[in-house]
């Protein structure tokens, strides 16, 4: 199994417009971080979670050139904005609609967005077409008013087994067990100081702790980290994630 992350930023991206912290105006490459989201390569099946606003850029920074579904977590901007872009992938697939796995809500935000690309197949070559799919079975995390997907995948060939919980305020009790055994946990983990909708860099490193995976990292993170610095901080076995990191299971 490979994961290649896309983007590893909170919503506003890192460097923020307008801010001349010292994060900002880093040099450092795991400084910048585009909006979240990730690419997946399973048994073959290459799966893409979110599309970022920046998810064509990523696409050609990372060569992602092959996609056989999308899973949209939630409908929040930082995450759905990229989806236009999912056109290429439909010509790619032979002028198919693409299938959209994602929740009720997510669903709904699609619908409202993008309503041109609901549709059986591309109008034409070079243009987006999603099948919409309610995501089975469904494993939903808080995240203030809305629930964003945890997502786990298995990779039968290897039994690797790797987790994303991002963008979420809490991971429930079922889902720190469904994740016992993963080989890699991926939590949103925000900043230092409490935030009403995200895990906190502590919250995220207690949940880490429950799961207990070998390797976890952190991502969805905003201006207020710095790599170097945090990385020396974190407890052992807990990493932040920097856009264009790949990791082999
Ligand atoms: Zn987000
Ligand atoms: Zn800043």
């Amino acid at each position: 199994m490979e994961v290649i992350f896309l983007g590893t930023g909170t919503s506003q991206g890192v460097p923020m417009i307008a801010c001349h912290c010292a994060v900002c105006t880093s040099t450092d490459p795991r400084n910048q971080r585009t909006r979240s989201c990730i690419h997946v390569v399973m048994d073959g099946l290459h799966i893409q979670v979110d599309a970022s606003p920046e998810f064509r850029l990523q696409c050609l920074r990372e060569k992602i050139e092959q996609m056989d579904f999308f899973i949209l977590t939630h409908g929040h901007s930082d995450h759905i904005m990229g989806m236009d872009d999912l056109r290429r992938f439909c010509d790619l697939l032979g002028g198919t609609a693409l299938t959209v796995y994602t929740t009720d809500e997510g669903m709904h935000r699609v619908l409202s967005i993008y309503p041109y690309a609901i549709v059986e197949r591309p109008v034409s070559l070079g243009y987006a077409a999603f099948k919409l799919a309610l995501m089975p079975p469904v494993l939903e995390l808080p995240q203030g008013t809305i629930n964003t997907l945890g997502l786990i995948f298995q990779e039968k060939s290897s039994g690797k087994k790797f987790v994303y919980y991002n963008d979420c305020k809490r991971v429930p009790r079922e889902a720190i067990a469904l994740a016992q055994g993963a080989d890699v946990v991926v939590l949103d983990g925000l900043r230092v100081e409490p935030h009403p909708t995200h895990m906190n860099i502590e919250e995220a490193c207690a949940v880490a702790a429950e799961i207990g995976a070998p390797t976890s990292y952190l991502t969805h993170l905003t201006h207020r980290i710095e790599h170097k610095e945090w990385s020396k901080k974190l407890p052992t076995g807990v990493l932040l994630a920097f856009d264009g990191l790949r990791l082999k299971l």
